[in-house]
């Protein structure tokens, strides 16, 4: 398992492709071979050396099939590379710098990074918990689609844990359609556990979810003073988004805020970034264009 951020140390360990086809390997076929075909234990060498052909029905299973590596066009040592850089700096990286870096064409950073961004999209029960505080939030000027004015501003869900020592614990962030009752009930329910000590602020969604979420808590106080570490994250995000990615489309917002969570969530444990995402890119189904366009949050 590589871990670290230092460059010199990756380099000497991933010189070749055939290096990170190895470490893949490692990853795919690190207890025992399993066709996905039919399931058997027992496995020949394949066609090539990330290959292994099936003793049951002799597909031959390359190490990429049905992981996200599937279908990506760039030799695998460009593709580790790009995933070194944008685990290892403390912000990440836009899709520009990438492309520059590791010499593909931006287009292939952009792809490439979108999927990685999709990976790192946080499981369906890795809910906040404890005391939580919640808001909602204006993001704008992001949108390069047309037919929508650049004005656009996009509604931002935020949660953050509040540990008992006054610390932040994890933070949960969603791209929502609006500030509605149902959206924001929705999102909370996303993200954060039914056992949990909510605090919102007095915006009438919460007033009207307050009588049917029993764990909700209004804090009359005002704005500002009040969940102090939830504002400080909100333009913790926002100065990210601007000083990091110049900028973003409304439509890939989601990816954006992937990202920020998982960067966040694990910030004291940055030298396993690089391991722990290519293992979820690994444990993936593979992610074409269209379907990176259906994880948008509206549908999440
Ligand atoms: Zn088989």
């Amino acid at each position: 398992m590589f871990k670290g951020i230092n460059a010199i140390e990756f380099s000497k360990r991933f010189k070749t492709n055939e290096d990170c086809y190895r470490y893949l390997m490692s990853i795919k076929w690190n207890k025992d071979f399993e066709c996905s075909r039919c399931g058997c234990k027992e496995s020949h060498k394949g066609r090539l050396f990330y290959y292994r052909r099936c003793k049951g029905c002799s597909y031959d299973e390359s190490v990429t099939a049905n992981t996200v590596f599937h279908g990506v066009k760039m030799p695998m040592l460009k593709a580790f590379h790009m995933l070194f850089r944008i685990t290892s700096k403390k912000k990440g990286m836009s899709t520009i710098e990438l492309g520059t870096e590791v010499g593909v064409q931006q287009k292939t950073a952009w792809l490439f990074k979108r999927k990685v961004q999709a990976a790192m999209k946080k499981d369906k029960d890795d809910k906040l918990d404890g005391n939580v505080e919640v808001d909602e939030t204006l993001i704008g000027g992001y949108s390069t689609f047309k037919g929508r004015s650049t004005e656009t501003k996009e509604a931002l869900f935020v949660a953050v844990e509040v540990l008992p020592d006054g610390r932040t614990g994890n933070i949960a962030l969603q791209h929502i359609e609006s500030f509605k009752a149902d959206e924001l009930k929705y999102a909370i329910k996303g993200h954060v556990s039914a056992d949990a000590l909510i605090k919102t602020d007095a915006h009438r969604s919460y007033q009207k979810l307050a009588k049917e979420l029993k764990n909700i808590t209004i804090s009359y106080s005002e704005k500002g003073t009040a969940m102090e570490a939830l504002h400080k994250q909100i333009m913790q995000f926002k100065n990210w988004l601007r000083g990091t990615h110049h900028h973003c489309s409304s439509e890939y917002l989601f990816a954006y805020t992937s990202e920020y969570e998982y960067r966040f969530n694990r910030r004291n444990k940055r030298k396993n970034l690089f391991n722990d995402i290519l293992v979820r890119m690994m444990h993936q189904i593979p992610h074409p264009y269209n379907y990176l366009k259906t994880l948008c949050v509206y549908n999440t």
